[in-house]
């Protein structure tokens, strides 16, 4: 009970503080910091040393410095905006304060005639004559003054003076908290203790000591929480047992048999691993993540079969209506006649609907398909046993662990994305589920050839899309904005639109934001339809669509966009057999770093690598907009720079799975670092 009381102070109310009023409390809210601990994540970015003090006959010009000296005679002035003036000494000279804006009252106090005090601030020399001009610390006690004395870069309407005083006061007041890590994990950080860690963490000399013991172990607390909160989450998941389905082998084996292509060896790994799960009386709650292009679909939808054919319902879910209709026609060339299966979309007739919704709650549908909007309204299934949801990276963990509950009794979930991501970051966002990973493409396919060109060559490419097009190919042409702005200078996809249907009449589509989603539909289908060559979009369409007939994308701006994005992009062409490219255009030439850039992108195929060097290069709250995705960020701990820590992390953590142990201990660190929802379930 003394430890709760303990972590309490730090969980309280910033008024809590001396010197902490509701002006600064509302300012400080403004920045996000709600309670004492999360002020002990604004560090200082630099510091002004005063502990030196001199000798008024030392003094360095230009300097900030502190110096003790008694006040002799005052000189106010009676002229307006002429400054006060203060004239003192020590026994080596003669200095002056001046006070700009000052009342004599005020200056009277801070300096009273005859008595020593510490000024410190900037010296200059004014008629051969020392001078501090609005002293920043002026005290009769030298040591509040003689110090280090941090800068924080947040403190708008905080001076540096207050703010000082509040973190001092919070590090005085630190309470000792009860060791969470085992003594192992300990080990590597030296023994030191949270407590004096933030100490150390808020030394002006400490800045950027990024690879100190108090500054690792502080970044390890941060990780080692995130992934213990995920574990649980995982863990409770786990806990809730089903009725397990039976896997027909013979079945699966002749469904595979009639495919035309043969699974990968990740393919066939993975569906594996989705299976022994469904197979198992614990509920499974797993992600599916591969590369653009990878062939997720085709192992979720056998995934689909095989819980069928065990006598459940599956409900498969994709972001888009377009997207579903395309899974549930290839679900019906591929399942076998006597499998029901249906499409809901949102243009059903009330009837219509009414019936699809019957059927399910009857079981007279096995497979049914729709947008993730399925699971918002009212449905009910007889018998559900899977839900697959495509494309799912936009969720974050509190969405996923709603639909888990969501599902029912008997309801395993599959979730499936695109996205690859540096490992750190799959831990990070995706701990609380098992993951299954295709890394490899199928072999059938051709690598994309990747160039770039300077804009004004545009003609050089409109000859090589006409070549394409007699060769009966389509093309891809992404503008990064909808309409021209005079601000950003971005291409815009009306004008191109405009340019191209000149070049090529009637052949051109465009597609961008502000397109209706009913008009959006008819056009991609145009394009599936090869009705049109071109077309020109926003980077809108989404990445799961497949439009094997298409071989050509041509972005501009690429330099706008981040390499993972280029990639994903990319990823529109080269699904079927043939020959595909990709054309970055640029404004201008490529400066040596932007070109490294580019080459990592030419040189390789392979997403997960591409995000890794991305996140190197970008940070990884800017790869793939993750910022929007309900990720948390990390305050101090950095997926590229602490890579070592977050694997101790996942070791340390799998550690305790295995070892079944008591994570109470952990109670004081969950509760301190992640007050998300979720938490209050878990401790
Ligand atoms: P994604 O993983 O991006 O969702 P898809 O499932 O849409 O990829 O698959 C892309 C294309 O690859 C589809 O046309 C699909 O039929 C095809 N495909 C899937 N697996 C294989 C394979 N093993 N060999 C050849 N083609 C495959
Ligand atoms: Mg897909």
């Amino acid at each position: 009970m003394k430890n709760k009381s303990n972590y309490n102070f730090l969980l309280s109310d910033l008024s809590n503080l001396k010197g902490v009023g509701p002006k600064i409390t509302k300012l400080l809210k403004k920045k996000k910091i709600n309670n004492i601990f999360d002020l002990l994540w604004k560090l200082p970015k630099s510091y002004t040393d005063r502990s030196l003090s001199s000798k008024i006959k030392d003094l360095r010009i230009g300097e900030n410095q502190t110096v003790t000296i008694i006040p002799q005679k005052y000189l106010f002035p009676r002229i307006k905006n002429l400054p006060n003036r203060v004239l003192c000494s020590d026994e080596t000279g003669n200095l002056d304060c001046i006070f700009f804006n000052s009342y004599e009252g005020y200056v009277k106090k801070i300096l009273p005639l005859g008595k020593e005090v510490t000024v410190s601030g900037k010296v200059s020399i004014f008629k051969k004559k020392y001078q501090i001009t609005n002293p920043k610390y002026v005290s009769e006690d030298a040591a509040i003054i003689q110090q280090k004395h941090n800068q924080y870069s947040l403190t708008d309407g905080i001076t540096e003076k207050v703010y000082n005083k509040i973190i001092n006061q919070i590090i005085n007041k630190l309470p000792r908290l009860e060791e969470w890590h085992s003594k192992d994990i300990l080990k590597k950080f030296n023994n030191i203790s949270w407590n004096d860690s933030i100490k150390e963490l808020h030394k002006a000399e400490n800045i950027g000591k990024y690879k100190d013991n108090f500054y690792q172990r502080l970044a390890f607390d941060e990780i080692f929480s995130t992934f213990l909160v995920n574990s649980e989450i995982r863990k409770k998941i786990k806990r809730n047992k089903k009725k397990n389905k039976i896997l027909y082998k013979k079945k699966q084996e002749v469904l595979i048999s009639e495919l035309d292509f043969s699974l990968t060896s990740d393919q066939i790994k993975a569906l594996n691993e989705i299976n022994d799960d469904l197979c198992s009386s614990n509920k499974m709650f797993r992600l599916l993540q591969g590369d653009v292009g990878s062939g997720k679909t085709i192992v979720s939808l056998i995934a689909g079969f095989n819980s069928v054919n065990s006598g459940f319902q599956v409900a498969f879910m994709a972001p888009t209506e377009i997207l579903a209709k395309q899974h549930y026609n290839l679900a019906q060339k591929i399942m076998p006649k006597n499998f029901k299966m249906n499409f809901i979309s949102g243009k059903l007739t009330y009837q219509n609907k009414k019936k699809i919704l019957n059927d399910l709650e009857n079981h007279r549908i096995d497979i049914i398909f729709g947008t993730h909007a399925i699971f918002q309204k009212r449905v009910f299934f007889k018998k559900l046993g899977l839900i697959i949801i495509d494309e799912q990276h936009k969720f974050g963990v509190n969405q996923r662990k709603k639909l888990s509950d969501k599902g029912g009794d008997n309801c395993d979930i599959l979730l499936m994305t695109a996205t690859p991501i540096p490992r750190t970051l799959t831990m990070t966002m995706y701990g609380d589920m098992d993951v299954s990973i295709i890394r490899e493409k199928p072999k059938s396919r051709k690598p994309i050839k990747t160039y770039s060109k300077i804009e004004n060559k545009i003609d050089d490419v409109i000859k090589f899309i006409k070549n394409e097009i007699k060769n009966g190919n389509q093309i891809f042409w992404v503008c990064p904005l909808i309409e021209e702005s005079k601000k950003i200078d971005h291409a815009s996809s009306v004008k191109k639109f405009d340019y191209l249907s000149k070049i090529f009449p009637n052949q051109v589509l465009l597609l961008h934001g502000k397109t209706e989603p009913e008009l959006k539909e008819k056009i991609l289908n145009n394009f599936l339809d090869n009705k049109f060559k071109i077309l020109v979009s926003t980077t809108i369409i989404e990445v799961g669509i497949d439009f094997p007939n298409a071989n050509v994308i041509i972005i501009e701006n690429a330099n706008k966009f981040g390499l993972s994005q280029l990639h994903q992009l990319r990823g529109r062409v080269g699904r079927g057999d043939k020959n595909s490219s990709c054309i970055l255009m640029f404004k201008s030439n490529l400066s040596e770093n932007a070109k490294k850039r580019i080459n990592i992108l030419k040189d390789s195929n392979d997403g997960f690598l591409i995000s890794e060097e991305d996140m190197k290069i970008r940070g990884f709250g800017d790869i793939l907009g993750f910022k929007q995705s309900g990720i948390k960020n990390f305050k101090l701990a950095d997926p590229v720079h602490n890579k070592d820590l977050f694997i101790l992390a996942e070791n340390e953590m799998k550690r305790i799975e295995r070892s079944n142990e008591d994570i109470s201990k952990f109670t004081t660190l969950i509760k301190l670092y992640d007050r998300a929802d979720i938490i209050n379930d878990i401790v």
